[in-house]
């Protein structure tokens, strides 16, 4: 199980207790904030985005991001790919999946997910790791919805994982997180239920 300890809107000095207790994961949801703590903050972070990314700013996190797990559309995933061309770096990204039934700006559908994972597998985005998927719920108290909406994004998972290429599983936050383990997720974005309220 990974964690990603959520820190969007907490200080610097909040986030170096929680690294100095072992995390090493952290993630942000804006790029302006992640490219004014990054250079502050231990260069042993791996830093996730789980925000959405334009693709105007990709530019400016490709040099030090590990993990953009907020991918929502071919055109971002190609912006990503000639940046990281640029550098000759590789880049883990997961595809961000909408699988709330609320509705939610943002997140490929699941076929568009399929699509673009097709291609990559075809050679598409070679300067890309597509290492799994995304996904946020309901935000709701409502166990067996929270279960329809992650067990949509396993599913998903499950049909594109036939080779074992992917690793990753991203869902459950502060409120919904034991049910989304449960429903097979392999890593938690946790913020408050660490960092106290925003
Ligand atoms: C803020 C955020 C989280 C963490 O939310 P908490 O409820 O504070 O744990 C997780 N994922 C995404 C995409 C977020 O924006």
């Amino acid at each position: 199980m990974t964690l990603v300890a959520v820190s969007k809107t907490h200080p610097d000095n909040k986030i170096k207790e929680v690294y100095d207790l072992g995390q090493r994961i952290f993630g942000e949801n804006r790029v302006q904030e992640l490219i004014e703590k990054q250079p502050q903050l231990p260069a042993d972070i791996r830093w996730h985005l789980i925000g959405h990314l334009q693709r105007n700013k990709v530019k400016y996190i490709i040099e030090f991001i590990d993990t953009i797990e907020s991918v929502d559309s071919a055109k971002l995933l190609s912006e990503i790919e000639k940046q990281a061309e640029k550098i000759n770096r590789k880049i883990k990204v997961l595809l961000q999946v909408k699988i709330a039934e609320e509705d939610s700006k943002y997140g490929l559908t699941v076929s568009e997910a399929a699509a673009i994972f097709s291609d990559w597998k075809n050679g598409a985005f070679p300067h890309v790791e597509i290492t799994g998927l995304m996904g946020m719920a309901t935000f709701t108290d409502d166990d067996g919805q929270l279960r329809q909406e992650f067990g949509k994004l396993k599913k998903l998972y499950d049909d594109l994982n036939t080779d074992g290429r992917l690793s990753t599983l991203s869902m459950g936050m502060s409120g919904d997180f034991k049910t989304a383990i449960d429903c097979g997720s392999t890593s938690v974005r946790i913020g408050s239920a660490i960092f106290g309220s925003r």
